[in-house]
């Protein structure tokens, strides 16, 4: 059965300020996010229900299979009625362009229930409990027959067409359908079918669309020898003996460095800073970690966490720890919540556990700023 997409696209957007549904979020708009979703979930054609202001932007739109444009009325229900007259095809499937974030399989289901029930509403159950407040009374409402409607909302054509012919008004179709054919099929929507309704929503939508963060790893080890002063994560810490490099060999901030470049792709710290050159002589490793956040900003991008693991018999760490997470934080101009380091003894076993050197192991993840 061929199915037609009523897609509406009139809506005001006032409790956005802005139009929503034509501004791109993310390199394409809600409408074209919708249209995708419908035409890979199975409609062969399209109507575009629009508002004036939106007609030549949905015209021009490079869609791949037939559309109609057509103007969109005061309220839903005559939006509905206008996509409907222009609407060829056996099944209706109606669906609001802010519900952006449809998939084509809810889009599939749909249809596939209304050619097997006559209709197939996307909804879901209710899961907080819900109250009707009265006149200083609670009604606690049966949450097991309550549900929350969404789109797309998909019936047979001549049966849709019919309960519009009805008149009446409501807010989604499902209702005018049960006032003349009886409750309709419900289908499971899903949360990410959410109307993009207000401020809230748009952010929530950012979020959605943002890429994955990136990490890297980063691992280090220097030896522990006497007369060197001990630096650990751009903290001195009191100890008999420090750790022998060309820097100030803090392990720490170098693991944390390779973890940071790795997850930019920029090679490692042996790359950037080496220990041939005179310039880094016994340099502090925090300014070469403001090098590092230097590039990552650079590439307009900020590290989102840092875990870390110092591996290190003696000196115990833990009454450092929070200076070393803060140091580092401040560093990456990041909050110290983000920032986490751990100590662990090898038990007396190894080179860290002989006390010979101290190791450390670094996580970090960068995002789009
Ligand atoms: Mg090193």
């Amino acid at each position: 059965m061929s199915a037609v997409g009523i897609l509406l696209c009139a809506g005001s957007s006032n409790r956005m300020g802005f139009d929503k549904l034509n501004t791109p979020l993310c390199g394409k708009t809600a409408i074209e996010r919708s249209a995708d979703a419908l035409i890979l979930g199975g409609c062969d054609s399209l109507v575009f229900v629009v508002s004036e202001t939106s007609e030549t932007t949905v015209a021009s739109l490079p869609v791949p299979v037939p559309f109609t444009v057509v103007q969109g009325g005061a309220q839903r229900t005559d939006s509905v009625r206008n996509g409907l007259t222009a609407a060829e095809g056996e099944i209706a499937v109606i669906h609001d362009a802010a519900r952006c974030f449809v998939s084509p399989a809810i889009v599939r289901a749909s249809i596939d229930a209304a050619q097997k029930y006559g209709s197939g509403v996307a909804s879901l159950p209710v899961t907080d409990t819900v109250i009707r407040l009265g006149d200083g009374e609670i009604e606690t409402l049966d949450r097991s027959t309550l549900f929350r409607m969404q789109t797309p909302q998909t019936f047979r054509m001549g049966q849709i067409k019919a309960a519009y012919a009805e008149g009446g008004s409501a807010t989604d179709d499902a209702t005018l359908y049960a006032k003349k054919f009886g409750a309709p099929h419900l289908i499971l929507g899903s949360e990410d079918n959410r109307k993009l309704t207000t401020a809230a929503d748009w952010a929530w939508a950012l979020t959605r669309l943002a890429p994955p963060p990136a990490y890297g790893i980063g691992f280090d080890t220097h030896r522990l020898v006497e007369g060197r002063k001990l630096f650990l994560g751009g903290v001195e810490i009191p100890f008999e003996k420090g750790l022998l490099g060309h820097s100030d060999a803090d392990v720490l901030l170098h693991a944390i460095m390779d973890a940071i470049l790795g997850a930019m792709k920029l090679g490692d710290i042996g790359k950037l800073f080496p220990d041939t050159d005179p310039q880094y002589a016994g340099i502090s490793s925090r300014v070469l970690l403001h090098k590092v956040n230097d590039l990552v900003q650079k590439w307009d991008m900020i590290v989102s966490h840092v875990d870390a693991t110092v591996i290190c018999q003696r000196p115990k760490l833990a009454p450092y720890r929070e200076e070393i997470e803060r140091t580092i934080a401040e560093d990456l101009g990041i909050s110290p919540d983000a920032v986490s380091v751990k100590a662990t003894t090898t038990e007396g076993m190894n080179d860290e556990g002989r006390g010979l050197c101290i190791s450390a192991q670094a996580i970090a993840s960068v995002r789009h700023r």
